[in-house]
Formats: structure tokens, sequence, C-alpha cells
């Protein structure tokens, strides 16, 4: 299928001269949009894309950690904060035409059983899993059906559709999310977007730390004992989605380490004692 012409992003060439050039040359497969690039898998992403020759724009609103992504890959840095409508429509009116939209912001905020259920941070992570991908999503579809060739791609987790204790709260955002990118492919179905759900399982980013608000000790242990994926490990899943030819629709990757097999059977070997 013969591509649609490349598409640009409009950046302020008396600041971003060399970041217009290269985003001009790069773009022989059109834009793609990664949210929550500013760590993890959304950073590992934008790299992967950018080699794959996609034009990229990553969004989060660290603009400081985003810049040190985007520089060297010349993608642009623009700030974004999935939770704030006015926020999303800034970022998307930087960018006129989109290919790919990657809605991997999310997260997850502590952790404890329904009895103690915190209510404010169920609803900060139905607010940013759910709700941000939703609103991030509807806002580019138009863009992304003009572009003849659209596709979006959800990050989501094995915990939409693997509960497991204490986890609820992220776990239902997680669910909700997930019956969001099936319900998409279907009101999709005969239009030019493809819908592609990539499920993790335990990856080593800074997940953990902003789960458990800083504590480095705590979010370690998650990883103890096993050999996690990168963040780079699931960024080559996304490429490889969305590098298919246009016909082909990747509908689900699920990818977990070898030593998980569900959210809660994990096996962990003590540590290698080394005197
Ligand atoms: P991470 O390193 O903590 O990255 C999360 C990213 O989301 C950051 O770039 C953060 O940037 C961004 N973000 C948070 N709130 C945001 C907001 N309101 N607006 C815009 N961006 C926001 O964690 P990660 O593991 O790479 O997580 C990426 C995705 O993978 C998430 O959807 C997560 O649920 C999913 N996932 C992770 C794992 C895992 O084990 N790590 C497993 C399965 C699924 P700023 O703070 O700069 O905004």
């Amino acid at each position: 299928m013969e591509r649609p012409a490349p598409a640009r992003v409009r950046t302020d060439p008396s600041t971003e001269p060399r970041v217009t050039d290269k985003l001009e040359r790069m773009a022989e497969r059109g834009v793609a949009v990664v949210t929550g690039a500013s760590s993890g898998i959304g950073a590992a992403t934008a790299r992967a894309l950018a080699k794959e020759g996609f034009s990229v724009v990553v969004g989060a609103r660290r603009l400081e950690r985003l810049r040190e992504v985007s520089e060297p890959i010349g993608a642009v840095a623009l700030p974004l904060d999935v939770t704030d409508p006015g926020s999303i429509a800034a970022f998307a009116g930087e960018i006129p035409e989109l290919r790919l939209l990657v809605n991997n912001a999310g997260g997850a905020f502590g952790r404890e059983p329904i009895a103690q259920a915190d209510e404010d941070a169920w609803r900060r992570m139905w607010e940013l899993n759910f709700l941000g991908t939703v609103r991030v999503t509807k806002t580019f579809l138009p863009k992304l059906e003009r572009s003849g060739d659209g596709h979006v791609v959800v990050v989501g987790s094995i915990a939409g559709f693997d509960p497991y204790p204490e986890g609820a709260g992220y776990t239902g955002a997680k669910h909700a999310e997930r019956a969001f990118t099936k319900t998409l492919r279907l009101e999709l179905l005969g239009k030019p977007i493809r819908v592609t759900e990539i499920d993790p399982g335990l990856v080593e980013t800074e997940f953990s730390l902003v789960r458990f608000g800083g504590e480095t000790e705590r979010a370690r242990k998650v990883y103890e004992g096993l050999t996690p994926l990168t963040a780079e490990d699931v960024a080559e899943c996304i490429a490889w989605a969305a590098t298919r030819p246009s016909h082909v629709n990747v509908d689900e990757i699920v990818v977990m380490p070898r030593d998980q097999a569900s959210a809660t059977d994990i096996v962990r070997r003590p540590a290698e004692r080394t005197t």
C-alpha cells in the first residue's frame, strides 16, 4: 500500500531548527506520538521507533527528563499531562498529522487490600491509566484516520486480565483500559486504523518506585531474585507490531519474564553468595 506523504510536526523554527530538519528527513514512516516517554517503556519505545524511521514526538510532565530522551534521537519533546484535557489539547495542537499513537503513560499508586482502599489513589490510577488513554486516543482519532494508515497501541498490562491481591486499584484501571482497547478495535473495524494492546508482566523501570512513593528498598524487592523484562524488551514488541504491513493487525502481545507465569506465579532464587 502506498504510504501517505510524510507528516510534519510544527516546532518553533527560531528555537529548534535542527530538530525540525531531522524530523523532515526521518519521516519515512510518518509521525509517531509516545505518551509517558520521560522514562521506562515509553523512553525505550521512542528510541526504538526513531530507529525504525518514525518521526517521533514524546510527551510527559517532566520536561527535562523528556529532553534527555528526545535530543539523542532527534525527537520533539512536548509537555503533556494526560489527566488534564487542556494539556492534551495544547499537545495535540502542535501535531498536525499522526500515523502512530502509543498510549504508554500510566502507573500504579500504592498497594493495599480492598478493605483499606485508598479512594484518592484509586481515582488517580483511573484518571491516568483509563481516562488518560481514552482522552488522548479520542483527540487523535481524526488525524489517525486522515493518515490513511493509522495505528493505536495501548500499553496495558497482565494486570488488565489477571488480578492479584492488594492490587485492585491498579488492576481495575488496567482492566478498564483493556476493555477500552478491545472496544476500539471493534468500533474501528472497516477504518484504516489498527489497534494493538501490549501486556507486559514485570518490567524493571521506575514503575515500582512510583507505586511505593519513592521507597527504593520496597521497589527493589519487586524484582529481587528474578530476571525481569527490560523496557527495551517491551519496546521491541511495540516497534515490531508497528512495522508489520498495513493489513496485519497484531491484536495483542502478552510478554512476561521467563521467571513469571502469571501475576502471582513468580519464581525467585536466593542471591548467589560471592564470598
Ligand atoms: P515508568 O518508568 O514509571 O514510566 C511511566 C511514564 O508515564 C513516565 O514517563 C511518566 O512521566 C508518565 N506519566 C505518569 N503520569 C503521567 C501523566 N499524568 N501524563 C503524562 N505522562 C505521565 O513506568 P513504566 O513501567 O515504563 O510504565 C509504562 C507503562 O507500562 C504504564 O502504562 C504501566 O502501567 C505499564 N506497565 C508497566 C509494567 C512494569 O512492570 N513496569 C508492567 C506492565 C505494564 P512523567 O512523570 O514525566 O509525566
